[in-house]
C-alpha cells in the first residue's frame, strides 16, 4: 500500500483519489499553506471540495492550523506520531519579509504557569520577525 494511503487510513480518513491528490500537494508545499495556496496548487480541484477536504483533514488531526496573524489561517501536515495534544505542539514562525510561516517542530512551546483552575486545551504560539533565509540576506 502506498505510504500516503496508509497515513490517511491511520487518521481514519477514507482514501479517495481527490484526498490523495490534496494530501500529496500539501506534503509538497515547502511551508505552511492557506486554502488559497491549495487552490492555486490544485486548480483542477473544485473549491468547495478542497475546503471540505481541508476541514476533514483538520478534524482528523492529519494537519494542524496556525493563526499567524496574517489574516488567513495556515495549515501544516502533522508528523505521523502527532496527536495535536498540548505536548505535541510546537512553535511557529512568521516571516514579515517573505511571508512564509514555518513549523519549528524541534522547538517545543515553553511551559506556561497558569493559576489554579485553568486547563488549556490549545495554544497558538507564533513568533514573528525575519526567517533564517531573510535574516542572512539570502532570501
Ligand atoms: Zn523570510
Ligand atoms: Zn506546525
Amino acid at each position: 500500500m502506498e505510504d500516503l494511503e496508509k497515513r490517511l487510513e491511520e487518521r481514519d480518513i477514507r482514501v479517495t483519489a481527490v484526498r490523495l491528490l490534496v494530501f500529496r500537494a500539501m506534503l509538497g508545499h515547502p511551508q505552511a499553506f492557506s486554502l488559497a495556496d491549495m487552490e492555486e496548487a490544485l486548480e483542477s480541484v473544485d473549491k468547495s471540495t478542497l475546503s471540505r477536504t481541508i476541514r476533514l483533514f483538520h478534524e482528523k488531526l492529519l494537519i494542524h492550523s496556525i493563526d499567524d496573524g496574517s489574516g488567513s489561517i495556515k495549515y501544516s501536515v502533522c508528523g505521523s506520531d502527532c496527536s495535536c495534544c498540548l505536548s505535541d505542539l510546537h512553535v511557529h514562525f512568521h516571516c514579515r519579509r517573505c511571508g512564509r510561516t514555518c513549523c519549528l517542530e524541534e522547538v517545543a512551546i515553553p511551559a506556561v504557569q497558569l493559576p489554579p483552575g485553568f486547563r488549556p486545551e490549545a495554544v497558538n504560539f507564533v513568533l514573528k520577525g525575519l526567517c533564517d533565509r531573510c535574516s542572512t540576506g539570502k532570501g
